[in-house]
């Protein structure tokens, strides 16, 4: 049976982050109506996904933890009702601090979640105030304890560093208080300024660390984390042996995975397509068969230069970097005679290894991956013209 992830999206949450820029809403008062119609999603896709064992689910947002518990978990048994969850599937759930409480997670727990994804971001209170977060570090330790006792053995801890007013000691402090707790996960993003945000209008008043403090942050990361037990396996996720996400490495990896509700993201049989933004139109087009084309935003076949790009980006994600052989042969490529003007500067400088199987990035080069991709994959648009035309192959 071919495998597939399934992502499901809950566009609620209790207060607006600052720096959020993810498709949810404060105070929406049909939670069931949204709920009903993913439930409906769910029986439209059981017949396109008969052929798929479903090995990873994730329930996003959002806060799907501000889902009323009976929907939620009506929900739950409608996913495992119509899709073939392996009964090894890694099945996660999103929660924010102080949204849930030990008899939810005990029930979420029996209801079939096997790994939560705590979004803490920081161990100083200054530093959640200053993000907009709705916890303090207190509640997310309660959070987090209360996740252990309900049963949870598989615990991702969301940690953001370049906060406003954050300093390299403190970051310190937060890395510190959170191994202390031992989660089996930790994932670390750059806080990004993103231009439809509250901090995207204040951008240039906003007092954030240096970018070299903030490169600082990152290498000692690094540094600590490798030190207490967790292989970095991505730009910004590291695990303990055997505990990497396997929802996210589909997406990094490219394999299939299907997104259900409102802007969820798919790549199914070949094609990517995405689901509109808007709650109250998502669900009256799913209520509705005659609305039904109005329901996707994006909707394209992935041509073989999109794949090339893609492929390159993603790979170069993963610690392990890109395997050369295995890109030449799915390409009828030469890596290395793409890049033979950029690749040997790139380790010359110290921002790629070449490895056995072809090129990773080094620390310093995930800090700036951002750039190096980009002017990869500028570099690369004219040979995926070729591609896209037919004449290179
Ligand atoms: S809780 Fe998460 S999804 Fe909601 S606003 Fe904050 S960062 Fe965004």
């Amino acid at each position: 049976m071919k495998r597939l992830g399934l992502y499901v999206h809950f566009p609620f949450c209790k207060n607006k982050c600052a720096y959020c820029d993810f498709y949810s809403v404060v105070g929406h008062n049909n939670i069931d109506k949204y709920i009903d119609a993913l439930m409906l999603q769910c029986e439209d896709y059981s017949a396109s996904c008969e052929p798929y064992a479903v090995d990873t689910v994730f329930l996003g947002g959002g806060t799907p933890t501000i889902v009323p518990e009976k929907d939620m978990l009506q929900l739950i048994d409608c996913i495992y009702e119509h899709f073939h969850v392996t009964v090894d599937a890694e099945v996660t759930m999103e929660a924010n601090p102080a949204t849930v409480n030990l008899s939810q997670l005990k029930k979420y727990h029996k209801a079939g979640i096997n790994r939560l994804s705590i979004g803490v971001q920081s161990a100083c209170d200054a530093e959640l105030r200053a993000l907009s977060r709705i916890h303090t570090y207190g509640e997310f330790e309660k959070t987090y304890k209360q996740a252990r006792k309900a049963g949870f053995d598989n615990i991702n801890l969301d940690l953001m560093y370049g906060i406003p007013e954050q300093t390299l000691d403190s970051f310190k402090d937060t890395l510190e208080k959170i191994v202390a707790l031992d989660p089996e996960h930790i994932s670390l993003y750059n806080l990004k300024i993103e231009d439809s945000t509250p901090f995207g209008a204040i951008r240039d008043s906003l007092p954030l660390p240096d970018e070299d403090v903030e490169f600082e942050m990152y290498e000692y990361a690094i540094d600590y984390l490798t030190r207490h037990g967790y292989i970095q396996y991505e730009i910004s996720n590291f695990a303990k042996p055997g505990y990497e996400c396997k929802h996210n490495m589909k997406y990094w990896t490219c394999q299939e995975y299907l997104g259900l509700g409102t802007a969820a993201h798919s790549y199914f049989r070949n094609t990517r397509f995405s689901f509109i933004k808007d709650i109250d139109s998502f669900v009256s087009a799913i209520e509705d068969p005659d609305n039904s084309d109005v329901i996707t935003d994006e909707n394209y076949s992935i041509s073989p230069a999109e794949r090339v790009g893609e492929y390159i980006m993603l790979s170069l994600r993963l610690k392990s970097g890109i395997n050369t052989a295995e890109f030449n042969r799915l390409f009828g490529m030469d890596f290395d005679a793409m890049y033979e003007d950029l690749l040997p500067a790139y380790v010359e400088n110290g921002f790629m290894d070449k490895t056995a199987a072809g090129y990773a990035f080094t620390p310093k080069g995930m800090y700036v991956s951002n750039y190096i991709l980009s002017s990869m994959l500028e570099f690369s648009s004219e040979i995926d013209k070729n591609i896209a035309n037919g004449k290179d192959k």
